[in-house]
């Protein structure tokens, strides 16, 4: 029971931190987005983030849709009850 309440905990954490900082820092280049072997007279962006130099995090694309869909919800029911009020 106790390992249930710490793997909740853990999940509850591993959200809040995935929409908090949806990005991480590339591996593969360390973060400078830059791919390895650049001189100064030619830069390649790194491929695999695209010279941005962060990733996404896994879920974290998940998390930040499901909140921009409750967002949308709430303001839609607002709309809602307004044009109620209105109509009154
Ligand atoms: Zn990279």
């Amino acid at each position: 029971m106790t390992l249930f309440w710490l793997g909740l905990i853990t999940l509850v954490c591993y959200t809040v931190s995935l929409y908090l900082w949806p990005f991480k820092r590339h591996g593969r280049c360390k973060g400078t987005g830059r791919n390895r072997g650049s001189t100064k007279r030619r830069f390649g962006d790194c491929a695999g983030c695209g010279g941005t130099g962060r990733v996404p995090r896994i879920g974290a694309k998940f998390i930040h849709q499901s909140m921009l869909r409750i967002a949308a919800d709430r303001r839609k029911a607002r709309e809602r009850r307004g044009k109620q009020k209105g109509q009154l």
